[in-house]
């Protein structure tokens, strides 16, 4: 099936063929047309099925036919509500990339930040709103955010607000909401509290459901390599020289990161290329059809880079760093394996990525295999070290270290695992 038969307007499939999408994902096939036909919904579906673009194109068709009426200051028509920083960036972005062509303007607001650059942004006014929400109670009890003209509201990962301890800021987020509009309400399962929240906020909804992104792990072969972060090059490199693989996509955290690979890959006369945000559209296709035509076998990316990226036969992924966010993982190794074929996936683990190695077997239900069988590994302790340890290695020097590390990650963990409330105390 192709995007054009869900009758999209052409400003958003042209936002689409750029972001090299095909086809819609099944969620996206079965939730837009409902949205677009101003349907409450109710999808059961994980990160990693393409549910933000399912809620994100039909609002932004909505509203961008809305906008040819009006005039007029911008108010926010649509809120996105989603527990941790790091989906409300990745939402927003969405926004962004699929919006590109709207005029449509969007925001995202979240806790553990100076709220100042938010404000000024919201003074601005804006159309599309995500939120966590901590942060929207807060700037709405300071009189910065009004919603009283809201048409849209989307309640994203509901069953992970209650598992985070949200669920009270959510109800309240709710009391603010004009009774009067539409309401999307995504989550991945649905234990009573979210099953009975989903009653008294949508009316007569659409369901849609998906298969748990869990499922598409257990085909995948996966190992784990417990390894230093000084040494994870060379692992790297041991696992190219010594395993049959003929292609692989390579996952680090950070375009700077990504870059480092590959500089260490061509040193080391290994074929390589890295696709990021920071490179021109035509580095990036080259990067590809090198790729695909089998020119370079390692191709090393950010997640946000990766997207949309559709490469067959993939034999390997290789998480160089671990995803902070464990759907994250599932996606990236699904990347192999696809169409039948079987797939495997290498994890490396620093002594710091304990946690988000928890997070990710929590999610896939299982202990990802130890390989004790190679040339690097490590004898750090299980417990992850204070993160102001975990920044310094011998080789940087006092603040020039973190450049192109993501002070987003830097801070997530802890902040966005503590109630709302305790970060407008933090401010
Ligand atoms: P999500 O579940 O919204 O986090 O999306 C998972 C990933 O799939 C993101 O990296 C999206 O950019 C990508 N994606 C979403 N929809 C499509 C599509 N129709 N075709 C290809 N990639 C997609």
């Amino acid at each position: 099936m192709a995007f054009t038969k869900l009758h999209l307007i052409d400003p958003i499939l042209k936002s689409l063929e750029a972001e090299g999408y095909q086809s819609p994902t099944p969620i996206q096939a079965q939730s837009i047309p409902y949205v677009l036909e101003g349907r409450d919904l109710l999808g059961c579906a994980q990160t990693g099925t393409g549910k933000t673009a399912a809620f994100a194109i039909p609002i932004l068709q909505l509203l961008y036919k809305q906008k040819q009426e009006e005039r007029g200051p911008r108010k926010i028509k649509t809120l996105i509500l989603t527990p941790t920083r790091e989906l409300a960036i990745q939402i927003d972005e969405s926004f962004a990339a699929y919006g590109k062509h709207t005029g449509l303007s969007h925001a995202v607001i979240f806790g553990g930040v100076s709220q100042l650059p938010q404000v000024n942004i919201l003074r601005k006014g804006i159309d599309i709103l995500v939120a966590t929400p901590g942060r929207l109670l807060d700037l709405i009890s300071q009189g910065y955010i009004d919603l009283k003209d809201l048409k849209i509201f989307v309640l994203d990962e509901a069953d992970r607000m209650l598992d985070m301890g949200f669920i009270h800021d959510v109800k309240r987020v709710i009391t603010k909401l004009p009774a009067k509009r539409q309401t999307l309400f995504f989550s991945a399962t649905m234990p009573p509290e979210i099953q009975k929240l989903a009653d008294v906020l949508l009316t007569r909804p659409a369901k849609v459901e998906v298969t748990p992104v869990s499922s598409t792990a257990e085909a995948i072969d996966q190992s784990l390599y417990l390894v230093e972060k000084k040494d994870k090059p060379s692992l790297l490199l041991h696992l190219l020289n010594n395993s049959p693989i003929s292609s692989v996509l390579v996952f680090t955290r950070t375009k700077h990161g990504a870059d480092k690979v590959v500089k260490f890959l061509h040193r080391s006369h290994i074929a390589s290329a890295a696709i990021h945000g920071n490179k021109s559209q035509n580095a990036r296709q080259n990067a590809l059809s090198n790729f695909k035509s089998g020119k370079i076998r390692v191709l090393v990316a950010t997640d946000i880079a990766a997207r949309g990226i559709d490469i067959d036969d993939l034999s390997h992924v290789i998480n160089f760093e671990l995803p902070d966010v464990p759907e994250t993982y599932v996606h990236r190794i699904g990347r192999t394996g696809r169409a039948g074929n079987s797939g495997i996936a290498f994890s490396f683990c620093g002594a710091d990525e304990r946690d988000a190695l928890k997070d990710i077997q929590k999610l896939i239900g299982k202990n990802i295999p130890v390989v004790n069988e190679h040339p690097f590994p490590s004898d750090a302790p299980a417990a992850p070290v204070p993160a102001m340890v975990r920044q310094k290695t011998p080789q940087q020097k006092p603040g020039a270290g973190n450049r192109g590390k993501s002070n987003h990650f830097k801070f997530r963990r802890k902040k966005d695992k503590i109630p709302s409330s305790h970060i407008a105390a933090h401010k």
